[in-house]
């Protein structure tokens, strides 16, 4: 080609192409897809009937802007115009996309060869009337060969004016629908599968927080499958316009949620108010969102913009005494305002249009929810933690506090021993002093035998025995023969051995059963239980008889003495002591009378 025909084919060709190059798509072949590219805008024009599209765009200035556009808060008519030419020699199909679903009218003016095609789409249009029934605005287009077309959109919305119109082949918009499903498909899962498992955590620990986590896990779930027209199927527009208020209900859960992990009542009171004072902000953007979507979920923005960076600090503030905790919360918060600031700003048109903001919401989520998880599950592990070291030192001071009573019980049982053994010793002692005593009382203190009370105490009762049985009763008394002499001889003390030594005899010549008492000075009585009169001589005699035969040796000296005895027995029941002792008595009369040293009886 010389350089004439190049020029002829720059003027021809180019320039007119250069000229509108701004809004011109060439189809080509071997592209499937068509993102960067400029359109007209013109907003509110006078467009009455489809006839004026045109004219009015010739008349109109239309400002030039990226097929991806961010544009604000604007409920106004918005109309967009690209020119599509297909390039080839083949037919062309086409789809025109725009990657945002919920803008209220997304209406296609196709204009070719004068001819006026008009395509409905957007929230108005139920799925089941639009021509592609994908939850993605879109529309097919056929190009003959070399065909050109004029493509108008009117899109007006309730919500922020974002998204991005692509041109791409039937089958490329089907794969990308089909990797963005597949993608949110394993982010649903996982959303689920997290608010089942903490929901049963919830039964069984029956704590709060678990519910105000699942309640955010499943409404921001919910509103990024509104956001993401999964749910679009099922709903008409005020429906989905409604459903919007899950946003701020989930802003609600995550503050309760926040005040329960954090402890702000028991901690910082004054931000669980504050916290309380964001509940009723969100509140109020609910109820206004319900009356007027457009202006209320602007607000809603707005305050979510205010709220998420105030949640951080209050939070840094109100970081309670638990440093894990309290981190863990805050890097899964700030990733989530990630996510929820690009999204805001890119509503507010601070930032260029790019569908990939518009799944970071989901991405950030995805991290925050699995972090709040993770953090559910450390308090799960600090409250077994706890309970555990509760348990264990309650252990402690039960065995502490047995150890003391064991300590106390054993004191005081060896104290009560300690005053049993002197209760006991103390009760010896009585019954020795009391036998003592009674001894005593009972028991000549020089000899040894009863004295003279005590035998007759025991005559008594022998004698009310030998009444009942029936059975002989003997007694005798006995006198030292010439005693005063004894005294008068060898002196009083010796005379005091003496008589010992005569008791001493007495006990060995008398039975065990036998009681033998000293009754006066040197005079002594035995009474004999069952014992006939006869045998009672029998003994008197012995007594007597040993008594008179033996020396007894004091001081060097033999000492011999005799006695007399008396002896009767116990003649009719009916006798007193007294009269048994008087014969006895008398008997003993007659021996002294009779020449001493023998026994006589009466
Ligand atoms: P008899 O043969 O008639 O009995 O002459 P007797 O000297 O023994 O006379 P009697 O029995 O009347 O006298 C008793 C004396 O015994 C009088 C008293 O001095 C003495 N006597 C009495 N009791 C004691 C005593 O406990 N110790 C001493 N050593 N002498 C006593
Ligand atoms: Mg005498
Ligand atoms: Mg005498």
């Amino acid at each position: 080609m010389s350089w004439k025909y190049r020029y002829l084919f720059a003027i021809l060709f180019v320039m007119p192409l250069l000229l509108c190059a701004k809004s011109y798509v060439l189809l080509k072949n071997g592209q499937d897809k068509y993102i960067q590219f400029e359109m007209e805008l013109l907003v509110n024009p006078p467009i009455a009937t489809a006839d004026d599209i045109e004219d009015v765009f010739t008349a109109g200035k239309p400002k030039y802007l990226k097929s991806n556009f961010s544009l604000g808060y604007d409920t106004r008519d918005y109309w967009f115009h690209i020119t599509v030419e297909n390039s080839t020699k083949v037919s062309k199909e086409i789809i025109l996309e725009l990657t945002e679903q919920f803008h209220k009218k997304i209406d296609l003016y196709e204009i070719s060869n004068g001819s006026v095609h008009i395509e409905r789409n957007g929230l108005r249009i139920p799925l089941n009337k639009r021509e592609i029934k994908t939850s993605q605005p879109a529309f097919r287009l056929h190009f003959a060969p070399h065909e050109r077309k004029e493509l108008y959109v009117n899109l007006t919305s309730n919500y922020s004016l974002y998204g991005a119109f692509q041109l791409k082949s039937h089958q490329r918009f089907l794969k990308d629908i089909r990797r963005l499903n597949h993608l949110y498909l394993i982010y649903f899962g996982a959303m689920f599968s997290l608010a089942l498992y903490n929901l049963f955590i919830f039964f069984y620990l029956r704590r709060r927080v678990y519910l105000y986590y699942v309640g955010h896990v499943l409404l921001f779930t919910f509103s990024v499958a509104t956001y993401k027209g999964f749910l679009l199927p099922y709903m008409n527009m005020r429906i989905y316009d409604i459903s919007q208020i899950s946003i701020p209900l989930f802003f609600i859960l995550l503050i309760r949620f926040s005040q329960q992990i954090l402890k702000t009542k028991e901690h910082s009171p004054r931000i669980h108010m504050l916290f309380n004072t964001f509940i009723g902000i969100a509140i109020i953007s609910m109820l206004w969102m319900l009356m007027d979507i457009h202006n209320g979920f602007y607000f809603m923005n707005i305050t979510a913009m205010i709220i998420l960076p105030m949640l951080i600090l209050s939070s840094l503030l109100a970081v309670p005494k638990d440093k894990t905790i309290a981190s863990i919360y805050l890097i899964a918060l700030l990733i989530f305002i990630v996510g929820m600031t690009l999204i805001t700003i890119l509503s507010l048109a601070l930032i260029e249009y790019s569908p990939w903001i518009t799944h970071m919401p989901m991405f950030t989520s995805f991290f925050e929810i699995i972090l709040l998880s993770l953090l559910l599950a450390y308090t799960i592990h600090k409250m077994s933690q706890e309970s555990t070291i509760a348990r264990e030192e309650l252990i402690k001071q039960q065995k502490s506090e047995k150890r003391r009573l064991f300590q106390e019980v054993s004191a005081k049982t060896q104290a009560l021993n300690r005053a049993k053994k002197r209760l006991e010793k103390e009760l010896e002692k009585k019954k020795i002093l009391e036998k003592n005593l009674k001894l005593q009382a009972t028991t000549d203190s020089m000899t040894g035998l009863l004295n003279r009370r005590a035998f007759i105490d025991i005559f008594d009762k022998e004698l009310k025995r030998a009444r009942l049985s029936m059975n002989p009763l003997s007694c005798l008394i006995l006198d030292i023969d010439h005693f005063k002499k004894v005294n008068d001889t060898y002196g009083h003390p010796t005379g005091d051995l003496v008589i010992k030594s005569v008791a001493k005899y007495m006990k060995q010549y008398t039975r065990e059963v036998d009681h033998v008492g000293r009754i006066g000075g040197e005079e002594f009585a035995v009474l004999m239980p069952d014992t006939s009169l006869d045998d009672a001589r029998q003994i008197a005699d012995r007594l007597r008889e040993f008594i008179s035969k033996h020396l007894i040796y004091i001081d060097q000296e033999n000492i011999h003495i005799t006695v007399s005895i008396g002896i009767t027995d116990l003649r009719n029941t009916n006798e007193t002591i007294d009269e048994i002792l008087q014969r006895a008595d008398a008997a003993l009369y007659n021996a002294k009378r009779e020449g001493r040293n023998r026994v006589c009886s009466l």
